[in-house]
């Protein structure tokens, strides 16, 4: 097992449950518009157990993720401070962050970035937890929290963070995983994984979703389905790391769990929700994971051209 398939076993939830966006400005926010914003920033709160060289690369992946998916000034309508702190620490510590109590595994909780990191990952300084946790600050960012489906969410996040660990550590995990990870629910309903609490175990008592396998080859086979509309497989990402989420910040919400986002598929990969998923139950199939894996060149800089 490689050290990223031991990082990767604490699943990751998305666990914001801040309030929604709310359109009517208050005179609070008006008020604050007349000033100069202050640009969205990471308050680092980084625990003495961790090693020196895993800080060291979590600095530089930070700095190469905020100079390439900057987080829209829109993420100031979701959260009151403009900055996100990130708690890290080693796992086997007790939780030494004494004011936020409770707090473990690898999250976007709240305003915070959560990181408990295991000894696993410090083998060779495994930075991939943060990597999927900023692009769900990212994708929040987009949509100012309109954050739906879960398999969009979560196999988006997933597949960014394979792209980038085969880019960046020359090696590719994403084909184990979908080996090993897809549920057969993904070709017989996959509706189910719209929501965490429809995609969490099968009748059975099955894990359906194991580090987002699922979701991820849902989002890989989207993109699969762009590139036979005669979209590059750039582009076709683009559209599903980007542009989703900032048509979903469009649509009507009447709470984070009913919002429209049926209608920013359709605009944006130009193909119903329905004709999506009848394609995915009659042209994929799990054995034929390797049919929906991205190119080994493909790189995160290729992905993100629109600013
Ligand atoms: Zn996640």
């Amino acid at each position: 097992m490689t050290s990223k398939t031991l990082s990767l076993t604490t699943i990751c939830l998305l666990a914001y449950g801040g309030a929604m966006f709310n359109a009517q400005a208050s005179p609070t926010s008006s008020l604050k518009t007349s000033l100069t914003p202050e640009k969205f920033h990471f308050k680092y709160n980084l625990h003495k157990s961790l090693p020196d060289a895993w800080v060291t690369e979590f600095k530089k992946k930070m700095d190469f993720l905020e100079e390439l998916l900057p987080i829209t000034s829109n993420i100031n309508q979701v959260f009151t401070d403009p900055f996100m702190n990130v708690y890290a620490w080693k796992t086997g510590e007790t939780n030494p962050f004494p004011e936020k109590p409770g707090i473990s595994g690898s999250s976007i909780s709240g305003s915070s970035m959560i990181l408990e990191m295991s000894a696993d990952s410090f083998s060779n300084g495994d930075v991939q937890r943060v990597v999927h946790e900023y692009f769900h600050v990212y994708q929040i960012g987009l949509s100012k929290d309109a954050m739906m489906p879960k398999w969009l969410i979560e196999g988006g996040a997933n597949a960014f963070e394979e792209i980038d660990y085969q880019q960046y550590e020359g090696k590719r995990a994403l084909d184990q995983e979908l080996e090993n990870n897809v549920s057969k629910y993904v070709f017989t309903n996959p509706k189910l994984f719209e929501k965490y609490q429809t995609s969490s175990n099968d009748p059975a008592g099955k894990q359906m979703d194991i580090n987002y396998g699922s979701s991820t080859f849902m989002v890989l086979a989207l993109v699969k389905e762009l590139r036979k509309q005669g979209i590059s497989e750039q582009r076709a990402f683009e559209m599903v790391f980007r542009d989703f989420w900032i048509e979903n910040s469009k649509q009507r919400r009447i709470s984070r769990e009913n919002l429209e986002w049926e209608k920013s598929f359709e605009t944006v990969f130009k193909i119903s929700i329905e004709t999506f998923y009848s394609r995915l139950m009659s042209k994929y199939t799990h054995a034929g994971f390797k049919e929906v894996l991205p190119s080994k060149t493909l790189e995160v800089q290729q992905i993100f051209v629109a600013k």
